[in-house]
């Protein structure tokens, strides 16, 4: 989507820290870090939220978390412990309109889900 802000990220017309990428995944760092690991992983192509994940698309995100067991290991926070978020629309706080997955971790993280 030529407006989308992850879209430009995807296509490298807006520069990002970039941790993994593949023919169909990105990682890159959040520009505004709630811990010390925040990672974004989106799909390459444009889905909008979790509501847009269709049948055809089960492997891409059988991917995505393959790719954030890998990059906690990595960034050696699985042992410790991390937290996956996916905000979905309005009332779940999502702001970029592109499906993608917080990784964090690196701290201890509060109990329970505000
Ligand atoms: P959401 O609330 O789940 O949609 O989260 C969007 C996330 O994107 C926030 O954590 C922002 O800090 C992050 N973000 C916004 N713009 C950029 C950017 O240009 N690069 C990296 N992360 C971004």
């Amino acid at each position: 989507m030529s407006d989308c802000l992850f879209c430009k990220i995807a296509q490298k017309e807006i520069p990002s820290k970039i941790v993994y990428e593949d023919a169909q995944i990105m990682a890159f760092a959040d520009i505004n870090p709630v811990a010390p690991v925040h990672i974004l992983l989106i799909p390459k192509k444009h889905l909008l939220s979790v509501n847009d994940i269709m049948e055809e698309d089960e492997a891409l995100i059988g991917r995505i978390f393959a790719a954030i067991k890998e990059l906690a290991r990595k960034l050696e926070i699985a042992e410790s412990g991390y937290r996956v978020v996916t905000n979905t629309g309005t009332d779940g706080g999502q702001v970029v309109g592109h499906l993608h997955f917080h990784l964090i971790g690196g701290r201890a993280l509060r109990a329970g889900l505000g």
